[in-house]
């Protein structure tokens, strides 16, 4: 079984931690997620369903997002020690 934690809210969307790629967005609730992609889009990835498009600025956060909703910006981030750490204030990541 998949799990998701809701570890943020950032700006107007949402963060999670999880384990593998969700079925379903636990936020909006679609099928939806998608290969989260950083840097400039090519014209055909900004169409495609498959990829989810973070943008040329990468998130403020020691892991990369691995996936994103492409209906409500959801990211999903893999769960790892790194990321754990983190959370739990015990690194200085900026
Ligand atoms: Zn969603």
């Amino acid at each position: 079984m998949a799990y998701c934690e809701e570890i943020k809210d950032y700006e107007d969307h949402k963060w999670y931690l999880v384990d593998r790629k969700p079925q379903k967005c636990p936020h909006c609730g679609k099928k939806t997620i998608a290969k989260a992609v950083l840097g400039y889009p090519l014209e055909e990835d900004w169409y495609n369903p498959k990829i989810f498009n973070i943008g040329c600025l990468p998130t403020p956060f020691p892991e990369q997002e691995k996936f994103g909703c492409n209906t409500c910006d959801s990211r999903f981030f893999k769960d790892t020690k790194v990321a754990r750490a983190y959370l739990n204030g015990e690194s200085d990541w900026y």
